[in-house]
């Protein structure tokens, strides 16, 4: 998988190829990531890859030309290098508020594609010609706004990344978070290590006790407790989707009634 990043900040893509999870991975080659700057596409001796908005307004937009120009490098780079043909190409993202909300059966979806050529805008945006013409798809992180793409973009591949085989030690670990379907979808019950009192709080009994299916019945149970205190629409999904079994709502039942 080859994720190409058109960014003003290269410098920025560190965070991911030489830190923890996906570091280790960019390192064993199973992914790999390049940074495009679009001010290596201009021909002007500033490299400006700015300007001021038509019609007035605040701020710079970006101009189309430098992030067309880098799009097309990366394309000759992607075929050249045999990660795209000319019938498959990868497709090209813009890291945006106006996006789809990124989740994790998007991330799941990306897992099983070749990767793509995110875009990161900075200043007010970027010309709207380069998004009508060359973007396919827009995806947000949610409704707030950043300074730029950047950290959008390093958290989508992140949430991509960790989900590759080989790429986590024990490849179990990511179907038991949260959101997955091994939990119906579920938010991810919590976690407890060494030692067994810290200042004065005990390990759940149930965690020491080793018996599987108790632990694994504790561990659903706090699973819908934590859910629908937190995220009830997440167990309404679940729930309409055929996820919960009896025991299940028998557990939300007396939880409902215990308050
Ligand atoms: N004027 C734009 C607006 O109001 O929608 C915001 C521009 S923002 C300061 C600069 C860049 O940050 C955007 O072009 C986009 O690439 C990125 N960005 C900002 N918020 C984002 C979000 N929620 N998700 C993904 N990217 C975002």
């Amino acid at each position: 998988m080859r994720f190409d990043l058109i960014t003003l900040f290269p410098d920025m893509c560190a965070a991911l190829r030489e830190h923890g999870v996906s570091g280790r991975a960019h390192q064993r080659g199973l992914w790999t990531l390049h940074a495009w700057n679009p001010r290596d596409f201009t021909h002007d001796a500033h490299r400006t890859v700015d300007d001021r908005p038509f019609g007035g307004g605040p701020g710079m937009v970006m101009m189309a030309e430098p992030l067309a120009l880098a799009v097309q490098a990366i394309r000759a780079d992607r075929l050249q290098a045999g990660v795209d043909s000319p019938d498959q190409v990868a497709p090209v993202v813009l890291l945006s508020p106006a996006g789809q909300v990124h989740h994790q059966a998007q991330a799941r979806g990306w897992a099983g594609g070749t990767g793509a050529i995110l875009v990161c805008g900075r200043y007010e945006g970027i010309d709207q010609r380069f998004i009508d013409h060359y973007v396919d798809q827009q995806v947000s992180l949610g409704d707030f706004v950043l300074s730029g793409g950047e950290l959008a973009a390093l958290v989508l591949i992140d949430s991509v990344v960790r989900l590759l085989p080989g790429v986590l030690h024990d490849a179990e670990s990511a179907e038991q978070d949260s959101f997955n379907p091994a939990l119906t979808g579920l938010l991810d019950s919590p976690h407890y290590t060494r030692p067994e009192v810290w200042r004065d709080q005990v390990v759940p009994e149930t965690l020491l006790s080793g018996h599987h299916a108790r632990i694994q019945a504790w561990r659903r149970q706090q699973s819908l407790h934590l859910t629908q205190a937190e995220r009830p629409d997440l167990v309404e999904q679940a729930r309409a989707a055929g996820g919960l079994s009896r025991q299940d709502e028998a557990c939300l039942d007396a939880l409902d009634k215990a308050r």
